[in-house]
């Protein structure tokens, strides 16, 4: 019996250690255009051969000049005109070249005079403030410097960073390939919206919900349907998956009920580990493989699989395609709120946080409802045995850094 199967339920940190300890990268490596590599994860270090700016170029529309030569002299006769695009020549001594943003600074000029600064008259420029060398220059590399790692092997990449790599001339990376994951909804009760609702019958929203969040994350989604709860059924949906996609993700039926088959199903065809997470909504929730194929099983209830899926499943999605995992961003915030009543469970309560951060919980807590997810921004995390008083300091999880 390993650790995580003793009785006892396990801090998160610690059950977030585990499955990554079990957790492989498991995708092979692609070129991939750099247009076509948003939400892919990079193979490979990469380091900049050029600088960023490639050379020292102006910050602002004016006139380059030698800052010495203004000791002399306030007005200088303007040598050359130098556009964006455009390769300068030398600036003649005692002369001064008219410069555009971004155009490339010449040899023997140190400084940028904004045009605002000075007044024209003819090819005569009177210059009417004290110049500093090396002001309005942007210098070569001071962005990013010709050698130095631009990003590391495993980063995930977001339009910025492919932004930052066309910077530095990059035209393809070497990436993962997309990992595919299967999306199997179990649940006799679970129909495909559209169609009508017959007595007993529910909507299956956990599949969307999961589409969803595994197409922003840059994934393949391997859609199963809805899964009828009979053990066949079940087993015949794990098998299929483990053959067509790198993970697999259920919902539902992982509880110990008579119409529950998912762990039975997955310990007849591979290996099942339980974590018993000290997190509230966060059972049932088990992990485990079908073969090579590793496998996270989330509870039914809506709001519970999202929040498993957030804080146990995705950590492994990542680590799974090669992405380094990444401690979730916890800000410090204040309750909006009190609470006497305790929780044996360390609870992760959906909340609105404010611009003064301050956190709401929304009213209604329970893991059967989605909408509550809608209504909200994030997770604010009450400890184990903690009561909350009105003003006290909260973490709080964004949603939007939790789930990108
Ligand atoms: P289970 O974990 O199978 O016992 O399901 C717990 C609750 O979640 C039940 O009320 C189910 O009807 C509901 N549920 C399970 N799967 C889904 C789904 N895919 N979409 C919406 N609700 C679901
Ligand atoms: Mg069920």
């Amino acid at each position: 019996m390993t650790d995580a199967m003793k009785p006892g339920l396990m801090p998160l940190e610690q059950a977030i250690e585990e499955l990554l300890e079990r957790t492989r990268c498991i995708v092979d490596v692609e070129t991939c255009a750099l247009a076509e590599a948003v939400g892919r994860v990079l193979a490979e270090p990469v380091t900049a051969q050029v600088n960023v700016p490639p050379a020292d170029n102006s910050a602002m529309d004016g006139y380059a000049v030698r800052a010495a030569d203004l000791e002399q002299t306030d007005t200088l006769r303007v040598s050359q005109r130098i556009a964006a695009g455009k390769a300068p020549d030398a600036l003649q001594p005692g002369t001064a070249a008219r410069i555009f943003t971004g155009a490339e600074i010449p040899a023997g000029a140190d400084a940028v005079v904004m045009q605002e600064q000075i007044e024209a008259e003819g090819d005569q420029v009177r210059f009417t403030r004290e110049v500093q060398p090396g002001q309005n220059i942007r210098l070569a590399g001071q962005d990013i410097k010709r050698g130095s790692e631009v990003l590391p092997a495993g980063a995930a990449l977001s339009p910025v960073a492919l932004g930052v790599l066309a910077s530095v001339g990059l035209a393809e990376v070497s990436v993962y390939r997309r990992l595919r994951v299967a999306i199997l909804s179990t649940g006799s009760e679970l129909v495909q919206p559209g169609q009508p609702l017959a007595p007993g019958q529910i909507y299956n929203s956990n599949l969307y919900l999961l589409k969803g969040l595994i197409a922003e994350l840059g994934m393949e989604c391997v859609d199963l349907g809805a899964v009828a709860d009979t053990r066949s059924a079940t087993e015949a949906a794990l098998t299929r998956a483990a053959d067509e996609a790198d993970f697999i993700i259920t919902t539902g039926g992982v509880s110990v009920g008579e119409e529950d088959h998912v762990k039975a199903a997955i310990e007849s065809l591979g290996q099942l580990e339980l974590w018993k997470v000290n997190i509230k909504p966060g059972k049932p929730f088990a992990a485990g493989r079908i073969g090579n194929t590793p496998l996270c099983a989330l509870p039914g209830n809506p709001g519970s699989a999202l929040i498993t899926f957030a804080l146990l499943a995705l950590p492994c999605l990542r680590k799974s395609r090669g992405e380094q995992p990444r401690v979730p961003l916890a800000l410090p915030v204040k309750a909006g709120f009190s609470r006497i009543r305790t929780q044996s469970r360390d609870e992760y309560l959906r909340v609105e946080c404010d611009p003064q951060g301050i956190v709401t919980p929304y009213a209604n807590q329970s893991s059967g409802m989605l909408s509550s997810l809608l209504y909200t921004n994030g997770l604010a995390l009450i400890p184990a045995g903690e009561t909350v008083e009105q003003g006290q300091p909260l973490s709080y999880y964004p949603f939007s850094s939790l789930l990108r």
